[in-house]
């Protein structure tokens, strides 16, 4: 079956194909703490402008994780985050990725928020937005905002080249947790297919974003694994970053990216979480879930957001209190879900 799109989406796609044209400077941009989606969308879609003759260029609140930086060797002069700022001031277009509220920009919201320009928005998140005007591309119901942009380029026919489908492929992949979590539609893998004909090497890109870890990574795996507790009743687990351990093993937070996944492994876990100190008196709180368990739902209250079964906030607070109140929330929370 052929990858059909709606009329509505045809309408959106060529709203982006009449905003993103030759002249214009073009600045992506997407959440702090980037991942494999939000850079893969952004190196794509740059790859895609650059085949246009469109000048683009990448400004993002934090810097690109060691793991993701093959995805710049292509195009080095791409990535203008340690300018950001400055980069999206001279900007006549900012395209947000992978993310709708102005919140997740980081030290880059105000600018974004008083620019004046358009701001277009490719993403795949359940929130109403926040972002100034400009043409949107938002289906909750993507696995990724990588196949958003694939979704834009066939709409167009802009040409999928290597160079294109690697990065988007990155964003599918590690967005579906290698096409394992509940994300993975029909419509997800035929628009990996898509990208695999355009002649990309699915093994490199295994290697590139899994296989080339710095030795800490294991080792602070480890440390925290052996931090986790599980309470069998409510079908609750959870880890904790012990303070320090991901500078003493020369990492950066980015080496957690799928530690929850082991708390979430365990038999008759409903809700998984992991709990990291970060600078400024505040903790990240990485939640998981399966089935009926909906931890985007259970995240609003505190001001965190992200899907169904993946979602994420930031609390002011030390790490035991947050802690305290988070799993006491869960329990309360899980207590009313009837298991399947
Ligand atoms: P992770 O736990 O991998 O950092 O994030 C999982 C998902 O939760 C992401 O896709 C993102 O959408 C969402 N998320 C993570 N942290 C936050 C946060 O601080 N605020 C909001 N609104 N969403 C978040
Ligand atoms: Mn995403």
């Amino acid at each position: 079956m052929p990858i059909t799109l709606s009329a509505e989406k045809l309408t959106a796609a060529q709203a982006f194909a009449e905003l993103l044209t030759p002249g214009r400077r073009v600045a992506l941009t997407t959440h702090v703490n980037p991942d494999g989606d939000g850079l893969g969308s952004e190196v794509g879609l740059a790859h895609l402008l650059h085949g246009l003759g469109v000048d683009v260029v990448v400004a993002n609140p934090t810097p690109t994780p060691a793991r993701f930086g093959f995805l710049f060797r292509d195009l080095p002069k791409l990535d203008h985050t340690t300018d950001a700022v400055k980069t999206l001031r001279t900007a006549d277009v900012i395209v947000v990725l992978d993310i709708s509220d102005l919140g997740r920009l980081g030290m880059l919201s105000t600018t974004v928020a008083e620019r004046g320009v358009p701001v277009a928005c490719i993403d795949h998140h359940v929130s109403p937005g926040t972002l100034p005007d400009g043409p949107r591309y938002v289906d909750p119901s993507a696995a990724a905002t990588g196949e958003l942009v694939s979704e834009i380029a066939l709409a167009n026919r802009w040409r999928l080249t290597p160079l294109v489908a690697r990065a988007l492929y990155v964003a599918v992949l590690t967005d579906t947790g290698g096409f394992r979590f509940s994300n993975t539609r029909p419509r997800t893998l035929r628009i990996a297919a898509e990208l695999l004909e355009a002649g990309l090497d699915p093994e490199s890109i295994y290697l590139d974003v899994y296989a080339s870890a710095p030795a800490g990574r294991p080792r602070l795996l480890a440390e925290v694994l052996q931090t986790l507790v599980v309470e069998a009743g409510p079908g609750l687990a959870w880890v904790t970053v012990p303070p320090g351990a991901v500078e003493r093993h020369q990492v950066t937070v980015d080496d957690l990216d799928g530690i929850v996944e082991f708390p979430r492994s365990v038999m008759g876990v409903r809700m998984a979480l992991l709990f990291r100190e970060m600078s400024q008196g505040r903790v990240k709180v990485s939640l998981r879930s399966v089935g009926e368990v909906d931890v985007a739902a259970f995240a609003k209250p505190f001001g965190g957001g992200g899907h169904v079964h993946a979602s994420g906030v930031a609390l002011t607070g030390s790490l035991p209190d947050v802690q305290a109140k988070i799993l006491d929330a869960a329990r309360e929370y899980l207590g009313k879900i009837p298991r399947g």
